[in-house]
């Protein structure tokens, strides 16, 4: 693996030097919880998509939400916000 470069490396201000390289970021992978759903409770308003920070939740082929956890870091905003509390933070495993 290349060495990461140092913050003498990086351009003033760290702009965004190639469209859409957020999604070499697997945010996901240092998640300690993640959110469980329980869809006969969702009324599929999509409050939880707008207000993930990672933009990671997205209706099924049948409508039902879901996170993906290549990008879901765990933060818990979705339940906090979801209208009906039908997500949960569960902990993941060691
Ligand atoms: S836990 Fe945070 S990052 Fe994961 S789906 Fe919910 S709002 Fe998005
Ligand atoms: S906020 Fe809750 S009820 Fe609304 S779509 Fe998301 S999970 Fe379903």
């Amino acid at each position: 693996m290349a060495p990461l470069p140092g913050w003498k490396d990086l351009p003033p201000g760290c702009p965004i030097q190639e469209p859409l390289s957020a999604r070499n970021n697997l945010t996901g992978s240092w998640r300690s919880a993640r959110p469980i759903w329980d869809h006969d409770k969702c009324v599929r308003c999509g409050v939880c998509d707008l207000f993930c920070p990672e933009a990671c939740i997205k209706p099924d082929h049948e409508g039902l939400y879901q996170a993906n956890l290549d990008y879901c870091k765990g933060c818990g905003i979705c339940a906090q916000e979801c209208v009906t509390q039908c997500i949960s933070m569960k902990q993941e495993e060691e």
